[in-house]
């Protein structure tokens, strides 16, 4: 990765905004500024100079990792008093103002300084990937693919969602994953009509359908991905809303293309539903941007003013929810290319039935 030209891509933001320091301090951005994957770590960068503390467990991991900054370790260990010293010879520095926690403000200003309160300046830098980004992802897609079969073959009535969701992980972790993207969504029959249902005791039963909504971490990167099962005889309605909520899902893919208002793939997916009297089971927004994090920009949904850009990589994942029926859902991970889109997510979305 190329942390050098990031950290100048942020001086160019900077110059944008006037402001001639900035202080990172979330985490995410902070690796993706400088490689640093620990869990304490702060980046000041000015004009001319990028330094970033750490405390002494990280003395090892942060002389391999950080590429781009001058690694500073406290003896006292406290890196906000730290920067805070440093902070205090500048006139103006930005901070992240969604991230930085009230102490920490106490710690690093004063009336005498003043502070810009930045907002999206690093996260709009990592919604565009770089090549080593999409192949990252791309790795990580290919894992979580990987193990859905097996997935599959652990669904069958009586078994409850907690022991498809443990197989599932245990699969990804065996296969070379760092961790769960997020909590793994296995939900079942009236249950899937929570958009957000966890793995629960519920058992599965003949005639349900399963979601199946996961993702794994490798090198840094996340994917996230969702396909719906059925169990046992699948009725006529069962096959309607599956059919429908496909449609919506090609639809939202095939409107991809760079330059495309982010809530017009959003439209795009939800005309199809409308058409199919669904529009309203249709709850949440169309997708998510992904990468370090499980949910970064672009955002796509109705009201997104974002537009999409070469090298975004999002989520596209319509779905149809009804109390006490349940839900579909459907989910692929896509490239934003100079020509349209990339699918990267390699799993078939025929309606499989177990
Ligand atoms: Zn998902
Ligand atoms: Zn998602």
């Amino acid at each position: 990765m190329n942390y050098a030209e990031r950290v100048e891509r942020l001086r160019a933001q900077m110059r944008r905004e006037r402001v001639p320091a900035m202080l990172v301090s979330y985490l995410p951005n902070v690796r993706y500024l400088t490689g640093f994957s620990g869990s304490n770590g702060l980046l000041l960068v000015t004009d001319d100079e990028a330094v970033f503390w750490t405390d002494s467990r990280y003395r090892e991991q942060a002389a391999k990792e950080v590429a781009g900054a001058e690694v500073r370790i406290p003896a006292t260990g406290n890196i906000t008093a730290a920067a805070s010293r440093r902070v205090a010879r500048l006139k103006r520095v930005a901070v992240e103002a969604d991230r930085v926690t009230l102490a920490a403000a106490g710690q690093l200003f004063d009336q005498r300084r003043s502070y810009v309160a930045a907002r999206g300046w690093v996260e709009r830098l990592r919604a565009v990937k770089d090549d080593n980004e999409v192949a990252a992802i791309r790795r990580s897609v290919q894992l979580a693919s990987s193990v859905f079969d097996k997935a599959v073959r652990q669904i069958k009535p009586g078994r409850c969602e907690t022991q498809i969701a443990g197989h599932l992980e245990f699969a990804m972790r065996a296969a070379g994953g760092e961790g769960v993207a997020f909590e793994t969504i296995v939900a079942s029959g009236w249950h899937a009509a929570h958009v957000h249902g966890r793995a629960s005791a519920k058992t599965v039963s003949a005639g349900e359908f399963v979601i199946l909504d996961y993702g794994v971490i490798l090198g840094g990167y996340v994917s996230d991905m969702t396909r719906t099962i059925h169990v046992g005889e699948v009725s006529t309605r069962d096959r309607e809303v599956y059919r429908a909520v496909l449609e919506a899902q090609l639809a939202g893919i095939d409107a991809v293309a760079p330059g495309v208002a982010a809530s017009q793939v959003d439209a795009a997916a939800r005309s199809v539903l409308e058409k199919a009297r669904l529009g309203e089971a249709f709850s949440h927004s169309t997708g998510h941007g992904l990468g370090l994090e499980i949910h970064e920009w672009p955002r796509l949904a109705r009201r997104s003013r974002q537009r999409l850009e070469t090298g975004n990589v999002i989520t596209i994942e319509p779905g149809a929810y009804f109390p006490g029926w349940g839900g579909v859902r459907i989910e692929d991970v896509v490239l934003v290319t100079s020509s349209g889109a990339e699918v990267l997510t390699p799993t078939p979305k025929e309606l499989v039935v177990v």
